[in-house]
């Protein structure tokens, strides 16, 4: 048996289980497997390439380096994975996504290098015209994930404004770079100069950073999934152009995954797949005209605990800053101490909570709060009138009426939780700042509404020992 046929059966099995991975990741009760399942798979693939590079003859200075790649990557990795607060965690995803981009454009440009630039680089004449096609597409994906990969980290930490950037003609600028990328890949096909692969790699770097600058902060979500699956286009093309299978399988597993999670959190938000994967494809600015909703009320601990103690239903809706405040673990105490008293305590999980997909779920997961009494959005959207008291901990642009209400606001048409519909509205936050997406909430200045100032945690636990 060679180590070829030995890898290739490898590649089958960690393929095998990267599926299981993400099927383990779909729900919450299997999620610890589908992430053993991702770390076998992963190690079971690292260990094979490495087994094919010896057994391919590589040695010296290439094992050398391939060898301080491995470890320095790994303890890179370990050190920030490790550190990461969870509210960090989208802006470590999406540099992670760049890294991925980069090594794209890195693995396109060496094809280049051994190949075009090299006279052929010892390739069958029928396949070069193939070959080029992959360079120029891999660079170009690889290149648009990296930099628009940047834009997202550095809009999701705050380092960059989240305000959408509104460039004259931008829908124009978006697909006359694409059409000008089709017509330099031509030319590179036909003739593989290095111009027009640096004018590639150029425009794609550009192209990137203006897709995502152009997205406003309620469609994030989306982006940071859509780089995702952008990545893994990224990672397929570099599949082919190493011959590669399980590049190609596991680039094709994280591109078609991260497009269906777009797809799937644009219906959720009521925003067009199209426009949102197109740079905000016709989506104008928001005015930011500030208006007047009049006065707001405010709660101390001990009224709030009053009003809880007199409830029988009761609904939590986190948001990020739960995820700021780490509040899950007095909130699980409280929903604890309110079930022991008889009370009805569900929590609705709005599907863009936080700052990544299903971030509130790990939270209240983290904290050991039940999973049957934690609700999707859709699932708990008609009881808001049977409500006694909803505590809304650190959520805002998720419990923002005016996306229902007001037609011009920035994040009209997006689904929030109704929580203006329950009998009372306790609201954790420490100011009257807008969430997120920037946009003022309407819902702070409701009769049925109270502001509960401070920290989240610290007001959580002051309640729990008022009760
Ligand atoms: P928001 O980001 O709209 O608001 C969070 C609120 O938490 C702020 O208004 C802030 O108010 C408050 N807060 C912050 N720290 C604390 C603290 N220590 N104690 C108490 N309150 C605190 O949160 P939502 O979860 O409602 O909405 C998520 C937003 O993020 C949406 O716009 C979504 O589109 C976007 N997004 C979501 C992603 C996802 O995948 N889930 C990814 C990227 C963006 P104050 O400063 O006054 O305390």
């Amino acid at each position: 048996m060679t180590a070829q046929t030995v890898a290739s059966a490898a590649y089958v099995v960690a393929a095998l289980l990267f599926i299981l991975a993400l099927a383990g990741l779909s729900r919450h009760e299997t999620a610890r497997a589908g992430n053993t399942f991702g770390i076998a798979g992963m190690a079971i693939a690292l260990i094979s390439t490495l087994v094919l590079a010896l057994s391919g003859g590589i040695g010296g200075l290439g094992l050398g380096l391939l060898v301080a790649g491995v470890v320095i990557g790994a303890a890179v990795g370990l050190f920030r994975a490790s550190r990461v607060p969870m509210t960090g965690m989208p802006e470590l995803i999406a540099l992670f996504h760049s890294f991925v981009g980069l090594a794209a454009v890195l693995v396109g440009w060496n094809g280049y290098l051994e190949v075009e630039a090299a006279g052929g680089g010892g390739l069958a004449a029928d396949l070069l015209g193939i070959h080029r096609g992959e360079v120029a597409i891999g660079v170009f994906i690889g290149a648009v994930t990296f930099t628009g990969s940047i834009v997202a980290w550095g809009k999701l930490n705050g380092r960059f404004n989240s305000k959408p950037l509104v460039l004259p003609g931008k829908n124009a600028l978006n697909l006359g770079s694409l059409v000008v990328f089709a017509g330099l890949t031509v030319w590179f096909v036909i003739d593989p100069t290095l111009t027009a692969l640096v004018v590639i790699t150029v425009i794609a770097l550009l192209l990137g950073v203006h897709l995502v600058a152009s997205i406003g902060g309620g469609d994030m979500p989306v982006v940071v999934s859509m780089l995702n699956s952008y990545s893994g286009w990224a990672a397929a093309a570099s599949g082919f152009l190493l011959g590669n299978d399980l590049l190609i399988i596991t680039g094709a597993l994280v591109g078609s995954s991260g497009a269906y999670l777009s797809y799937i959190m644009c219906k959720a938000m009521n925003r067009s797949f199209i426009s949102v994967i197109a740079g905000g494809f016709g989506i104008e600015a928001p005015s930011g005209d500030a208006k007047d909703y009049g006065e707001h009320r405010e709660v101390n601990a001990e009224g709030a605990a009053a009003l809880l103690s007199t409830a029988s239903n009761v609904v939590i809706t986190p948001g990020y800053g739960m995820a700021v405040a780490q509040a899950q673990y007095p909130v699980a105490e409280l929903t604890r101490a309110l079930r022991d008293k008889g009370v009805n305590v569900r929590f609705g999980i709005h599907p863009v909570a936080g700052r990544l997909p299903g971030h509130m779920n790990v939270l209240l997961a983290e904290a050991k709060v039940p999973y049957d009494i934690v609700l999707e959005m859709d699932e708990i959207n008609d009881d808001f009138p049977d409500t006694d008291v909803v505590l809304v901990i650190g959520a805002n642009d998720t419990v923002n009426p005016a996306a229902t209400d007001e037609p011009n606001s920035p994040i009209a048409g997006m689904p929030v939780l109704k929580v203006w519909e329950a009998g009372n509205v306790i609201v954790f936050k420490r100011s009257m700042a807008a969430g997120y997406a920037g946009v003022q909430n309407p819902l702070f200045f409701r009769e049925n509404s109270q502001m509960l100032f401070g920290d989240a945690r610290d007001r959580v636990e002051e309640i729990v020992k008022a009760l």
